[in-house]
């Protein structure tokens, strides 16, 4: 079934779709709230630590020193970490943005991309 490329994607669009409405239900049901973030940010590449982003992480790379601070990282964690941290700027922007302040906002931005 998943040979037939266009019939896979739908599969995989519906999943994804789903699972992206179980997410939404569960936060309203519990008060929580769900974020979107850009589906090209660069979650496994950045240090978590420093903000640091490599070229290359072929995905058999699991554990990893980032060359600027030397953390050791394990590939999944770091990127849950910038995950959520990419979702918290997402969720200042956007209240920063309905309270009419955008310049204010960015900085902190960049403060929480390198701050975790
Ligand atoms: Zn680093």
């Amino acid at each position: 079934m998943l040979k037939n490329g266009r019939l896979a994607r739908h599969i995989i669009g519906a999943a994804w779709s789903e699972l992206v409405r179980q997410l939404e239900y569960k936060a309203v049901l519990y008060g929580r709230e769900v974020v979107r973030i850009d589906p090209w940010f660069p979650s496994s590449k950045r240090c978590s630590n420093c903000g640091e982003k490599v070229d290359e992480m072929p995905l058999s790379v699991r554990v990893w020193n980032c060359e600027a601070c030397r953390a050791l990282h394990d590939r999944d964690v770091n990127a849950a970490l910038n995950i959520l941290a990419a979702g918290q700027v997402a969720r200042d922007v956007a209240t920063s943005h309905a309270r009419g302040g955008v310049g204010k906002t960015e900085s902190r931005h960049t403060a929480a991309i390198r701050t975790k």
